[in-house]
């Protein structure tokens, strides 16, 4: 099926078209910019860029793959998880054209779509050449979402209707301690990316900073599993740096930018990997799609990747601009549910800014 893909979650105005598993276009204008001064996604500035955008990302999009409105299948857009007013903008738009077409609506899940994104027939970073394939999905197959809203290890028997929650953040996301922690050493929004390069002049062992709830209260013993097993949180990390920086400035040093950056990324990658491959060790996962914005990140890439080997379990990263919020993974999610034969979500849902993540899509 030919179904076009409507994303506005956050800051990025994405519209994608997919010919079920192969991609034929993914335009996306991003408001980031707007942001910036504030340090951080300012939602009634998102909103509005959103509105300034849609009508020409859609026609960009449309054009470059060659085919109009009526010659597509279905529309699917993200009905949540993700901030209200900015998702509204998408929603409306995708009822809009669903109703004056007459197309199917699906109105679909944010974090499945990023898990949903890994089934184009796009070449990956990491692992398999190709995508994971349509009707090919392994039988025991897990995702690991990092990104700037959301820190989550699931489980997928389906991606059409059976999702499981596996652990997640109980504070922070991990990109959200990224932007912190980067607010705190100077180094502006968005923090993730100055962390990444400056990490690499770094020492990475020059200050422990703690792993959250890898105490044996929290992770148990094999045979009895301690709450918050595969559960992570960040706000302690976020902490223990600003305390790090002061103690350096009371004592009138120069603060070591680069090694506490070094520090900083080395702990959250490890608790991240760390206790995602042992959610997928304890629950026969064999394959681990990597999803989301943190995904960009060149040490969780390559300590996953290391780790993931180690246990036996396949990795398998998409290209970048896949991983980061788009339109493309919400059509190739649409074109699954269409697939498999799920029945659309009509015209009459609203956002929900907080859908959960086992809801893979509006039931009609
Ligand atoms: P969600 O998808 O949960 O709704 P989002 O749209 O904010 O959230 P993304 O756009 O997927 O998330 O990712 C943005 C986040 O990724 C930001 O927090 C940013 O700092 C982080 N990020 C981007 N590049 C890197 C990098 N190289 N290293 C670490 N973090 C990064
Ligand atoms: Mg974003
Ligand atoms: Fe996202």
């Amino acid at each position: 099926p030919l179904v076009l893909g409507i994303e506005s979650s956050c800051d990025e105005t994405g519209v994608g078209i997919v010919r079920g598993t192969t991609l034929l276009t993914n335009t996306v204008s991003s408001s980031m910019d707007e942001h910036v001064r504030f340090g951080g996604v300012i939602p009634e500035i998102a909103s509005r860029a959103h509105l300034d955008a849609f009508v020409p990302t859609l026609q960009e999009s449309l054009q470059e793959a060659g085919v109009t409105l009526e010659d597509i299948d279905a529309i699917a857009v993200t009905s949540g998880p993700g901030l209200a007013g900015a998702l509204m903008v998408g929603v409306c738009a995708a009822k809009a054209l669903a109703v004056a077409t007459g197309k199917p609506l699906y109105a679909i899940n944010h974090l499945v779509a990023h898990v949903g994104v890994g089934l184009l027939d796009a070449k990956h970073d990491a692992g398999a050449a190709a995508g994971l394939g349509a009707g090919q999905l392994p039988e025991n197959l897990g995702a690991l979402l990092v990104s700037g809203g959301h820190t989550e290890i699931l489980r997928i028997r389906s991606i059409t209707d059976d999702v499981e929650l596996l652990g997640s953040t109980i504070d922070d996301a991990a990109g959200e301690a990224y932007d912190k922690v980067a607010r705190i050493l100077g180094l502006g929004y968005p923090g993730g990316p100055a962390i990444d390069k400056l990490a690499r002049q770094g020492n990475p062992k020059a200050i422990r900073f703690p792993r959250g709830l890898t105490q044996p209260k929290y992770m148990g013993t094999a045979e009895e599993k301690g709450p918050h097993r595969y559960d992570w949180s960040f706000s302690g990390l976020k902490t223990a740096v600003a305390r790090c920086v002061e103690q350096f400035e009371a004592r009138g040093e120069e603060v070591p930018v680069a090694d506490i950056a070094a520090a900083f990324q080395e702990a959250v990658v490890d608790v991240i990997t760390s206790k995602a491959v042992l959610a997928c060790k304890e629950h026969g996962i064999t394959d681990l799609l990597l999803g989301g914005g943190v995904a960009a990140n060149s040490r969780l890439r390559e300590l996953t990747g290391q780790r993931c080997a180690s246990a036996g379990i396949k990795l398998h990263v998409p290209p970048l601009n896949l991983c980061t919020d788009n339109g493309a993974m919400v059509a190739a999610l649409g074109a699954q549910l269409i697939m498999g034969g799920i029945a659309p979500s009509g015209v009459a849902f609203a956002p929900d800014s907080s859908m959960p993540v086992t809801t893979v899509s509006v039931p009609a």
